[in-house]
């Protein structure tokens, strides 16, 4: 079973199980809804509310935004080999040409007590859909801030997998002033998520396909600046 139809296969799974209510109570994580925001994405504009599956319980994608206090921060992952500083300040890293299936991630960032992150720098980069990295240019490249409430929204396409890795998307989170994170972003339903050594599930985001592509959420908490 490829990791689209098992990812379609969990997201069925969970209206099943949330449209089933004479049957014996489950556990289900309630949906999210994602919301436009203002951060503008260079090809892309979410119009329309997204209703996003039903995630694990305890998710840590969805950190602070379940009503918590406080939240463990982000884990910190290798920067791996291809890193490059002076990414170019973009929310979207894909245009009408970028081969791949188009994927927008969204979400906020915190400090360990819940509070919103304006001003927060995410710096992104990833594999293109041949798992492939640009080490010459920028391509797949592209730093950003939250806005005024702590949000972000990057536009751009599911990486392809190269040899001894998952799916991941590598980032670095950083509130004004505050300590660097570096870690990476995962997808559920991938099979080589289980044999990858530098996967980890809290990195996990909360994934569903759209009619356009795939959306995706995930939370970051970092220390305070
Ligand atoms: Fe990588």
């Amino acid at each position: 079973m490829n990791r689209m139809i098992l990812r379609v296969a969990v997201a069925l799974g969970a209206v099943a199980l949330a449209g089933c209510a004479s049957a014996t109570p489950v556990a289900v994580a309630p949906a999210v809804t994602m919301t436009s925001q203002a951060i503008p994405a260079t090809g892309n504009t979410q119009s329309a509310a997204v209703t996003m599956p039903a995630a694990p319980a305890g998710s840590a994608a969805l950190s602070c935004s379940n009503g918590s206090a406080s939240a463990s921060l982000t884990p910190q992952l290798t920067e791996g080999p291809f890193f490059k500083a002076g990414s170019p300040e973009r929310a979207s890293l894909i245009d009408a040409n970028t081969p791949g299936t188009k994927l927008v991630i969204t979400g906020t960032v915190y400090s360990a007590d819940c509070k919103p992150v304006a001003h927060a720098l995410l710096d992104f980069w990833q594999a293109d859909a041949s798992g492939n990295y640009d080490n010459s240019g920028y391509n797949l490249r592209g730093h950003q801030y939250t806005d005024a409430s702590g949000r972000y929204q990057l536009t751009t396409i599911v990486p392809g997998l190269y040899t001894g890795r998952t799916e991941h998307i590598h980032v670095k989170v950083q509130a004004p002033n505050g300590q660097l994170i570096t870690t990476q972003l995962f997808f559920p339903g991938v099979a080589q998520n289980d044999s990858d050594g530098i996967f980890n599930p809290a990195l996990l985001m909360v994934v569903q396909q759209g009619s356009d592509g795939e959306q995706a959420l995930y939370n970051f908490v970092v220390p305070a600046g």
